[in-house]
């Protein structure tokens, strides 16, 4: 059986540079994803702020960049979901059981899960979920040509990605639930000064409706109290995301929304399992910020097993 140096759970931004530290550094390491590479970046439309690309790159292109470069250093990659993970103290070191029955040992461990998107939890939501209710603009916006988009939360997921509707829907209405903007200034100009884009201020959605796809929705005026009737064909929600860190169990310490606590060095509460990525509390998430944790996490674990 191998005894690997280190683990990577996830294969988003975070894990794919975890990966790369890990076995620059000569580590014995392995990265498990459970689904597809990439994580919610693969997913984006554009990407503008991601040092070293001054035009516009899509998720897509950019994480297949980082895989190419991953695999250049030979970092095995498997398509593996991972059910749990222990702490064996006698030993310092980790078993991780996999969904297949295979069981790893590992000296260190690296979490980068991720974060996925948050329901509105409103009546209509879960019925109408790919049928009209959609979380992700790059997938499911060529849809909705010449049609009547909405678009729920007002921070630079939803600013960005109603920008991206407009490139195909009639119009694309922001719901927002105050009457300020949290996206950054440079989008809230973008859809400002977008013909095809307006706001509907201080609102949320009290229920979608439908047949076999969604027809309508019903908004909630929190200043005025009043409810009103939309026609709509696309709703899209990007009111912003959870931490995919309940399959932890309560092994390590976790804030009160579920993000992993790590210090500076990204160790979590138990030696040599850090944590790298969304799935941690931090103040800022970007591609950039969890490419730059895994490169931290990559190389932490390095020295952690010299000690
Ligand atoms: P976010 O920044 O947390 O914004 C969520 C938005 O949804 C907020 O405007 C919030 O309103 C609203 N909201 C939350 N719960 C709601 C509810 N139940 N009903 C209605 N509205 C609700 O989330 P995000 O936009 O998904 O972004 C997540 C992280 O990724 C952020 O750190 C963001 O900066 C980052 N990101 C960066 C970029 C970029 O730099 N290009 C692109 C995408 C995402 P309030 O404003 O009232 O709280």
């Amino acid at each position: 059986m191998t005894i690997y140096d280190t683990v990577i759970i996830g294969g988003g931004p975070a894990g794919l540079s975890a990966g790369l530290y890990a076995a620059r550094a000569g580590l014995q390491a392995i990265l498990l994803e459970k689904s597809f590479l990439g994580g919610q970046a693969v997913t984006t439309g554009t990407i503008e702020n991601y040092p070293g690309f001054p035009e516009p790159i899509t998720g897509f292109e950019i994480i297949g960049r980082m895989e190419e470069q991953v695999r250049k250093h030979n970092l095995p990659i498997e398509i593996k979901e991972v059910k749990s993970l222990t702490y064996q103290k006698d030993t310092d070191g980790y078993t991780i059981h996999l969904g297949d029955g295979q069981i790893l040992n590992t000296g260190t461990v690296i979490v980068a899960t991720g974060a996925l998107a948050l329901n509105l939890d409103v009546p209509g939501e879960k019925e109408f979920t790919g049928r009209g209710v959609s979380y992700c603009a790059t997938c499911d916006g060529p849809l909705f040509r010449e049609k009547e988009i909405m678009v729920v939360g007002g921070g630079n997921s939803a600013l960005e990605e109603a920008i991206f509707l407009a490139r195909f829907g009639k119009k694309v209405s922001i719901i927002h639930r105050r009457d300020a903007l949290r996206g950054d200034k440079i989008l809230q100009n973008r859809v400002f000064e977008n013909p095809k884009i307006q706001v509907i201020w201080n609102s949320v959605v009290k229920e979608i409706k439908g047949d076999s796809v969604v027809k309508e929705i019903v908004l909630y005026n929190r200043v005025n109290q009043s409810s009103s009737s939309h026609k709509i064909d696309g709703l899209f929600i990007y009111i912003g995301t959870k931490p995919n860190t309940a399959w932890l169990n309560s092994l390590i310490t976790l804030d009160s929304k579920g993000f992993i606590i790590a210090d500076e060095k990204l160790q979590t509460n138990l030696p040599g399992l850090f944590a790298a990525g969304d799935c941690r509390q931090k103040e800022l998430r970007q591609i950039v910020t969890a490419a730059g944790d895994g490169a931290i996490a990559g190389m932490m674990a390095y020295h952690y097993l010299q000690q």
